[in-house]
């Protein structure tokens, strides 16, 4: 991303009206892809947004978010409680990720056996359930930390492109330390989902409310229980290289629903993180060597 986009972040900033009706629908954050963000409009009135259909809390607060690939504009419906429909438009900041092309690979397959592929799909439905959860508590209005200390060593949306072939774009953030490194809640919620799965090794879920959750990922210990409250920087688990990982690292990825996000646009950071950066004592230490921008 382009210094120029967080500045025109920063212009939409907190709270910005969108329409000038007398029922004003309030943004609380940059409409950006792979960010998620409250809204608060007339309570109880009903959203329908990228064909997701939301209900906003007494309070009138709701949470709507942008994928990887969202479109620059987005139409988001609001109909009052006494049936009066609002229409908005939505400006999406569209992003540059990193694209990886690596050609000349000797071609190999590797093919699960079929007791494998069955624990593959069995944990892919469990985690799709967990993702349908829209717990209404706000945990998420409290703020977040990050999770563990660390290497960045990936980032959210790069994709490689392998003898011409696009892989899946890799939809989380990759913190690298050693094994058994201390892993906290960036923020407090709901367990909804502690497992060892096949791909992902030992997986933590922490609904975070109104669709939103982190997930852990290759975890050595989970040390939470599924329906277990944990608080912002509560003790979950440590890092590990448990199911397909190539070394300890933490996957921490973030979804609304099944929208995967980028836990990064949290922090309001000056440029995208790039291998090299640093967490330390919950700040980044950029790697200026490195930086392109
Ligand atoms: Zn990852």
């Amino acid at each position: 991303m382009k210094l120029n986009q967080f500045k025109t972040w920063a212009a939409l900033g907190m709270g910005c009206l969108l329409s000038s009706s007398v029922w004003a629908l309030e943004v609380n954050g940059p409409l950006v892809q792979g960010a998620w963000v409250p809204l608060k409009v007339e309570p109880n009135s009903t959203i329908e947004f990228e064909n997701r259909r939301l209900t906003a809390d007494p309070q009138g607060l709701a949470l709507i978010a942008f994928s990887r690939d969202a479109k620059p504009k987005l139409n988001l419906t609001v109909t009052l409680p006494n049936g009066t429909k609002q229409q908005h438009e939505l400006s999406v900041v569209q992003r540059d990720y990193l694209i990886q092309r690596i050609d000349g690979l000797p071609s190999r397959h590797v093919t699960p056996d079929e007791a494998t592929l069955k624990k593959i799909r069995a944990d892919g439905e469990k985690a799709a359930q967990a993702r349908k959860l829209d717990l209404r508590m706000p945990y998420f209005q409290n703020g977040f930390d990050w999770p563990a200390e660390g290497w960045i060593t990936g980032v959210y949306g790069s994709q490689r492109i392998l003898n011409g072939h696009a892989r899946a774009p890799h939809m989380g953030l990759d913190i690298a330390s050693k094994t058994g490194t201390p892993i906290y809640a960036p923020a407090s919620g709901q367990i909804t989902l502690a497992e060892s799965m096949e791909l992902s090794g030992n997986t933590v879920f922490i609904d975070h409310g109104y669709g939103l959750r982190s997930s852990f990922m290759h975890l050595e210990d989970m040390l939470v229980k599924e329906g277990e409250v944990v608080e912002r920087g509560q003790l979950v688990a440590t890092m590990g290289a448990t199911g397909r990982a190539t070394g300890p690292h933490l996957h921490w990825g973030m979804s609304w629903f099944n929208v995967r996000l980028d836990p990064a646009l949290i922090f309001e950071l000056p440029r995208d993180l790039i291998r090299g950066d640093k967490i330390v004592s919950n700040q980044v230490v950029f790697d200026e060597t490195q930086a392109r921008n």
